[in-house]
C-alpha cells in the first residue's frame, strides 16, 4: 500500500499498490460510512527489511480484514507510525471518505479528534491525550513527576502535564537499566524482571561486582 501522510490535516491516504489491495479497498468503501472505525487488531513483523518494520492488521464492517503493509521504505515508516498511533492513541483509524487516485480507489482516514478544537490527528502522543499540538501549545500545563512511555521507551520518569500529556523537557537518552533505576529511585515503584526475578538495583549491583572482580 502506498501511504500518504498529511500531518497538518491529520490524515493518512491509503492508495492500493499490491495485488488484492484494490479489491479490499473497493469492498470496504461499499460498506463503511464516514466516521466509522477500522479497528486495530494488532501488528506483525514486516520481514522484507532488516529494520524493525510492522504490518498493521485492521478490521472494518462485516469483519473485513485490511492488512496494511507499506510498499516502499517510506510507506513502511508510515505503517510503523500508524501502529504507534493505534496502539498508544486511538485503537484504530476513523474512515473519512474515499477518493480516486488515477484509476484506483483510495481511502482517507484519521486517528482521533482533538477534544478541545476537534482537529483530526495522526500523532500517537497527541492522540493518546486527545490534544492536538496547537492546543497543547496554549495549555496552562500542570506538571507532575510520573512514569511515561512511548514507542522506544518502555518506561521512564519525567515531568509531564496531566492536561495535555506533553513532557516538560525532552526525555534524556539513557539505557533501559538507567531508566528503570530512575523509576525505582524517584518514584519508589518496584520493578522485578520476569526472567531473572531481580530488581533493576540488584542488576546494577551485580554488574558493578562483576566489573570490579579480578579477571583470572
Ligand atoms: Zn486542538
Ligand atoms: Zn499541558
Amino acid at each position: 500500500m502506498k501511504i500518504v501522510s498529511d500531518v497538518k490535516l491529520g490524515t493518512y491516504t491509503f492508495v492500493p499498490k499490491e495485488k488484492g489491495e484494490q479489491e479490499i479497498l473497493s469492498t470496504l468503501v461499499k460498506s463503511i460510512k464516514p466516521g466509522e472505525k477500522l479497528k486495530y487488531e494488532g501488528c506483525s513483523q514486516d520481514n522484507r527489511e532488516k529494520k524493525d518494520f510492522r504490518i498493521v492488521h485492521l478490521t472494518g464492517p462485516n469483519n473485513l480484514k485490511l492488512i496494511l503493509a507499506g510498499s516502499t521504505r517510506e510507506d513502511r515508516f508510515d505503517v510503523n507510525n500508524i501502529r504507534n498511533l493505534c496502539f498508544f492513541g486511538s485503537g484504530g483509524l476513523i474512515f473519512l471518505g474515499a477518493i480516486t487516485v488515477g484509476d484506483k480507489t483510495a481511502i482517507v482516514v484519521t486517528g482521533k479528534y482533538c477534544k478541545l478544537c476537534g482537529a483530526a490527528m495522526i500523532d500517537w502522543g497527541a492522540s493518546e491525550w486527545s490534544t492536538c499540538d496547537a492546543c497543547a501549545a496554549k495549555c496552562t500545563h500542570k506538571y507532575v513527576r510520573h512514569v511515561v512511555h512511548g514507542p522506544k521507551v518502555d518506561m521512564d520518569v519525567a515531568d509531564f502535564c496531566t492536561i495535555c500529556g506533553r513532557t516538560k523537557t525532552k526525555l534524556k537518552q539513557r539505557s533501559r537499566l538507567e531508566r528503570h533505576l530512575a523509576v525505582e529511585r524517584e518514584l519508589g515503584l518496584s520493578i522485578v524482571y520476569k526472567d531473572t526475578m531481580l530488581t533493576p538495583s540488584q542488576v546494577a549491583h551485580i554488574r558493578k561486582m562483576a566489573a570490579a572482580a579480578p579477571n583470572n
